[in-house]
């Protein structure tokens, strides 16, 4: 496969907007999302629910995430910069992560991507501006992090609030509802689902003209197929020429290979297709 990652991925998003990107069979009605199907969508928040099944669950992960961004944050404020461009930034992926801090700009230039960058600064301004505090000021006085803006303004009014702050609480308690609602909801909705179920295979990919391509499953050949709907060929699929394959797409040759398992009236019809070129 020569392509590159980018060209792929574009070409993953433009897959995307026909097909669901998960099963590539079903066009999605957009009952749940546009992006998957309905069955696929659902089955995904069924398995995000099981994440949150619990509100004891969901309040520790919180606590968790707390304590993490708050060390983050401080990880953050104590960094000197790249010792080779002198940069602040930090690929906001590997700080979350992983609690590190590597250098974007120049993780960009050696690897030609990363996440978005991320700095003190850059932070302290956010916090400035969306919640009134001094970032710095906080991190050297609490040993935590202001749950959200409603904690902070509790906080203002009283400076005692941090001791008894409930804010947590709460937002798991939200988050926690919020997820088996949803759930409950998209019950409801999957049973007047419409996607529709296609029969034949599709490609995984589209090309940027649109037109579908995909590989041969034994060989890795790049096989052109139908346009616009990304739906392969009869031709590149074994069952089309009567054999029982566990593969779906094969090119020419390698189904050349498994010509002898095809009924005689299949094979004499593949041959003209080899000879005209065909396959
Ligand atoms: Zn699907
Ligand atoms: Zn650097
Ligand atoms: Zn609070
Ligand atoms: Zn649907
Ligand atoms: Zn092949």
């Amino acid at each position: 496969m020569n392509l590159n990652l980018k060209d792929q991925r574009k070409e993953k998003y433009l897959f995307k907007t026909i097909y669901c990107g998960e099963c590539k069979q079903r066009k999605s009605c957009g009952k749940l999302s546009r992006a998957f199907c309905c069955p696929c969508q659902y089955q995904m928040e069924l398995e995000k629910a099981q994440e949150y099944s619990s509100y004891q669950q969901v309040y520790q992960r919180k606590v968790k995430e707390q304590q993490d961004s708050y060390q983050q944050l401080k990880l953050l404020r104590e960094y000197s910069g790249c010792k080779q461009c002198g940069s602040k930034e930090v690929d906001a992926y590997d700080l979350f992560k992983k609690g590190q801090l590597i250098c974007q700009p120049c993780l960009i230039s050696k690897e030609g991507e990363s996440s978005s960058p991320i700095s003190f600064l850059e932070q302290q301004k956010w916090y400035k501006k969306s919640w009134g505090i001094d970032l710095t000021e906080w991190l050297e006085n609490f040993s935590q992090l202001p749950v959200n803006k409603n904690c902070v303004d509790k906080w203002k009014r009283d400076r005692n609030h941090l001791k008894s702050c409930n804010c947590l609480k709460q937002k798991a308690q939200e988050t926690y509802l919020l997820f088996s609602n949803s759930l409950k909801e998209s019950e409801k909705k999957l049973k007047e689902c419409q996607c529709e179920t296609s029969k034949k295979v599709r490609v995984d990919y589209l090309d940027s003209a649109a037109s579908g391509w995909t590989y041969c499953e034994k060989c890795e050949t790049k096989i052109e197929s139908a346009g616009h709907h990304g739906v392969i060929k009869n031709r590149n699929s074994p069952s089309f020429w009567g054999l029982e394959a566990k593969e779906k797409v094969l090119c020419g040759n390698c189904l050349e290979g498994k010509k002898e398992g095809m009924p005689s009236l299949r094979k004499a019809e593949f041959n003209r297709y080899r000879k005209t070129g065909r396959l």
